[in-house]
């Protein structure tokens, strides 16, 4: 790490960008907005000025977006110009009298096409969604859509932006259900955009916790944080960090998306030791701003735990004191607590920590975050540690990202390979091995290369979905190779589980086979093209199950392989070979 006072490089970093308080990067950059049912009120096929009606709360919603610096697009589709029920010029008027009614939008994006022309712009295809980047000079993870059906979001997802679902009478249960983020209306989306936007990159830096002698609400929104009396701390004269222990136990999953806000902490500290949990430990060496790891495993934390003894918890309290952390950050998912081990932090001196908790931390945390359920976990994260005084640097993005890994195995093949990756250290989360072998004798059909994947306990799964047909890295990746593997890779198809955050770190399109045990928004990929996959509304929906409760696991068994066929197209992964006929596929599956 370079000797400079964190706070000095703080502030150089604000001089440098200058006209935005902090500097942190933004969520978001732009707002893409559907048409019809979403701004004005669904007139079907309309070419007439006269009948356009804003949907309430419009104006004054785009105005608040307006007003925050947001660039508004409008992206909608309008097959009633290709079936000739309205011209371009009546069109055009609508448009106009839009504006007029609403004030102006930074680009129109329209689809003038029908379903049968198969073009690539009418969503659920996200055409438009790349090209309104485009035009209002931004990327698409950095828009944000807000949009009444499942097409609009189908969009969003495939592009890599985020949705946002305003349901409408028309918009059918199961759109809202697969949703990643559903808002009652208008007003109430671009308020959470907005709340979300503050929550990573809130305009006053390290809440003075130190001299709080009184709670004290220190972020404005639903969710404030609460920067409560603590007890007495030593002082820090610098100002800024020196070794803060940041911690989030669970697995390589979890250990990925918490590395947004660990970055965002290791741009302010001298010095950042993790503690993690052995299943998170290969994870945590391929974060960057990482300098230690130390790994034991917390029984309030692990799904397996271990008995509570007193030698654990004495080898824990002995390994904490060894890290000699100026400050603590306490990185949990939801439903797990801070606070077992904030007070171990406490009695070996850790003077300032920092968690998410809903329960009373009495004088456990001096900085009490709080956060509403539904927020990507990698946006949880980073607002904890904006909270705690270390927003991302204006040089980084919120964005997954590991450490750079070699080329895949040669056993994977040229690029233009996907991923299959059929198991879960959960059951209910990963993919039914019949549904697994007919996707690969389906895309294989289709030209398509495929790499079956999976740890060392999934060997026979691995061998059974490859049937010969794919090649079987089963057993044979330690993380780092199948993080290899998936860097590689033109897509990944795989459940909700550790290799789907490894594909959103490098970049690589995911077909989510998701089992709606927990929230899509909260766990899915995140801020990386993505096409979702099952039931929504299957019986395990919450549930947090770790083996399916419902039998058949319908959640995702009822999948049709061609539906990953068509994901596949939405992402823009075209098949890498000419269509296989079937009796060469029924050859290569015999395994002549
Ligand atoms: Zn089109």
């Amino acid at each position: 790490m370079p000797q400079v006072e964190p706070d000095q490089r703080r502030s150089a970093r604000v001089v440098a960008r200058s006209g935005r308080v902090g500097g942190a990067p933004r969520l978001f950059d732009a707002v893409l907005l559907d048409r019809d049912g979403t701004l004005i009120e669904d007139v079907p096929y309309n070419g007439d000025p006269e009948r356009v009606r804003p949907m309430p709360g419009a104006r004054a919603a785009l105005d608040e977006l307006r007003t925050a610096g947001l660039r508004l697009a409008v992206v909608t589709n309008q097959s009633g110009l290709a079936k000739g029920l309205f011209t371009r010029a009546q069109l055009r008027a609508v448009h106009a009298r839009v504006e007029e009614l609403l004030g102006p939008f930074d680009a129109w994006l329209v689809c003038p096409h029908d379903d049968e022309d198969r073009c690539g712009c009418r969503k659920p295809a996200p055409k438009m969604i790349h090209s309104a980047a485009r035009r209002l000079g931004t990327t698409p993870r950095q828009c944000v859509l807000i949009g009444d059906i499942g097409r609009d979001v189908t969009a969003a997802l495939a592009a890599g932006a985020q949705a946002v679902l305003v349901p409408t009478p028309l918009t059918r249960p199961a759109e809202t259900s697969a949703a990643p983020w559903v808002a009652a209306d208008l007003s109430t989306a671009v308020a959470e955009i907005l709340r979300r936007q503050t929550a990573i990159a809130p305009a006053a830096h390290r809440p003075a916790a130190a001299s709080a002698a009184v709670p004290s609400v220190a972020a404005a929104g639903s969710a404030p944080t609460l920067v409560t009396a603590g007890p007495a701390r030593r002082s820090r004269a610098s100002g800024g960090a020196g070794t803060v222990l940041v911690v989030r136990s669970d697995s390589a999953g979890d250990v990925v998306v918490t590395g947004p806000g660990i970055r965002a902490v290791a741009a302010h500290a001298h010095r950042v030791v993790l503690l993690c949990g052995p299943r998170g430990r290969a994870a945590a060496d391929l974060l960057p701003g990482v300098d230690t790891v130390v790994v034991h495993q917390l029984p309030w934390i692990d799904p397996a735990p271990a008995p509570v003894t007193g030698p654990d918890i004495a080898t824990l309290t002995a390994t904490l004191a060894a890290v000699n952390a100026d400050e603590a950050v306490i990185f949990t998912s939801y439903h797990q607590s801070p606070l077992p081990l904030a007070l171990l932090l406490r009695t070996v001196g850790v003077a300032r920590i920092s968690a998410i908790s809903d329960d009373y931390p009495g004088s456990l945390l001096d900085i009490r975050h709080r956060v509403p359920v539904g927020v990507p976990e990698p946006e949880r994260a980073l607002s904890l540690a904006a909270a705690a005084g270390y927003p991302l640097p204006p040089d980084d993005e919120p964005a997954l990202r590991l450490r750079p890994v070699p080329p895949p195995p040669a056993r994977a093949g040229a690029p233009g390979y996907v991923v299959l990756h059929p198991g879960s250290a959960a059951q209910s989360r990963g993919l039914p091995p019949d549904l697994a072998v007919e996707i690969v004798r389906t895309l294989v059909t289709a030209g398509h290369r495929v790499v079956v994947t999976g740890g060392p306990d999934e060997v026979a799964l691995t061998a059974q979905v490859a049937g010969g047909l794919a090649a079987d890295l089963g057993g044979r990746t330690e993380l780092a190779d199948l993080a290899a593997t998936v860097a590689g890779a033109a897509a990944v198809i795989v459940g909700n589980t550790g290799p789907a955050h490894l594909a959103a770190a490098y970049g690589v399109p995911v077909v989510s086979l998701f089992a709606p045990t927990v929230p899509f928004g909260q766990w899915g990929p995140w801020r990386v093209p993505t096409v979702r996959l099952g039931d929504p509304d299957a019986p395990c929906r919450g549930t947090r199950a770790a083996t399916c409760p419902v039998p058949g696991h319908p959640c995702l068994s009822r999948i049709w392989p061609e539906e990953v066929l068509t994901a596949l197209t939405l992402l823009g992964v075209a098949p890498s070979r000419p269509p296989r006929s079937a009796g060469a596929t029924a050859l290569a599956r015999s395994g002549r």
